[in-house]
């Protein structure tokens, strides 16, 4: 019997500020034919990365049908470039959370805020849109559900978990939205003059300045679907903008309801880009990985976080960055012509943060 093995493309999202994350990935009998194989696309970036999407999966896999398409959570740097795979390719069920079928239709009609943070769930009521007129199947994903032979589990969000997410979210709520549009206004004024004063941090490979500490806590980020694809023992997991609390209940889940630890990963798809403030050292002792992935913009400010490379590497990762040009998980496949390996990030131990 041949071998199972997997290629996961990481796509070079944004530049500067936003980040964003498009993956496509493909796994199963790598050299027969295409019906022994699953592609599928873990969101799409933006526009731009949504159309390199459509062209990876065009010549690499040699395919235009996508048996799968997971938007993790409805942030515009995930779900934007998910329209241009809907649109040039064909794909058979789109994966993805629909917040306004989880609140009363009131609150929906009442909510009326501005500007980008309404734009972000318009972008995933247009793909939602997209996908109906195209007679695309949409599935809700939540904690236990499983697909391709159970090569694919979906660990979190529990249904229960996603409910109580869904009132937070910033366009849901009326009330909440204009304290917080004044409160961001507020923190966008404030963190113009923090952001210039940069910590200087000094660690080594025993001391470690990243800490357990919730902070900028966003309802959308912690509805981020997390998945785990096993291909041939290997274990990968996908984390969206998932935070802290996400994780340690899709690794409760893991462990209590399916037996499956998570502290010997093959990848870690590490979280949010990177960012100091949704991981810490206790779920990262629990969620370990021999490679970590990180998905940052080539010019971000604050992603990927030196602390989070740091404590990866200290727990025994190789880590990898997008950071303006795409990575290429493997296994089991054969070599792609003129494709370089990426190279790893080095462990810091005096930077600014
Ligand atoms: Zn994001």
């Amino acid at each position: 019997m041949t071998e199972e093995g997997f290629e996961i493309d990481y796509l070079p999202v944004g530049n500067g500020e936003k980040s964003g994350d498009a993956v496509a990935l493909r796994f199963g009998n790598l050299a027969g034919p295409r019906d022994q194989q699953t592609v599928m696309v873990i969101d799409g970036g933006t526009l731009d990365s949504g159309k390199q999407l459509v062209s990876t999966i065009k010549s690499h896999y040699g395919t235009d049908i996508v048996d799968s398409v997971i938007a993790t959570h409805s942030d515009g740097d995930h779900v934007s470039g998910l329209k241009e795979v809907l649109d040039g390719l064909i794909v058979k069920e789109l994966v993805m959370h629909q917040p306004w079928d989880h609140i009363s239709s009131r609150s929906l009609a009442n909510s009326s805020t501005p500007g980008v943070v309404r734009a972000s769930l318009d972008q995933a009521q247009t793909l939602e849109a997209l996908a109906k007129i195209k007679g695309i199947p949409i599935v809700e994903p939540f904690a236990g559900m499983t697909g391709f032979n159970g090569r694919i589990v979906v660990l979190g969000p529990s249904r229960e978990y996603y409910d109580e997410l869904v009132p937070q979210f910033r366009p849901l709520s009326t009330d909440r939205n204009q304290a917080s549009t004044a409160l961001e206004r507020l923190l966008h004024a404030s963190s113009h003059t923090l952001s210039s004063i940069r910590d200087s941090v000094y660690e080594t490979l025993h001391i470690e300045t990243l800490d357990d500490d919730t902070k900028h806590f966003s309802a959308e980020n912690s509805s981020s679907v997390i998945l785990l694809l096993i291909v041939n023992n290997k274990k990968i997991l996908f984390t969206g903008d998932a935070d802290s609390e996400a994780l340690t209940q899709a690794a409760d889940y893991a462990e209590q309801q399916l037996g499956i630890t998570l502290n010997d990963l093959h990848l870690l798809h590490v979280p949010h880009h990177g960012s100091k403030n949704n991981v810490g050292p206790t779920i990262l002792n629990r969620i370990k990985a021999s490679k970590a992935q990180i998905s940052a913009s080539s010019n971000s400010p604050k992603h990927p976080s030196q602390r989070v490379i740091n404590a990866l590497i200290r727990r025994g990762a190789s880590v990898y960055s997008t950071c303006g040009s795409g990575v290429m998980h493997h296994h089991n496949s054969s070599p792609r012509l003129n494709w370089g390996s990426a190279s790893k990030l080095q462990f810091v131990e005096n930077f600014d943060d």
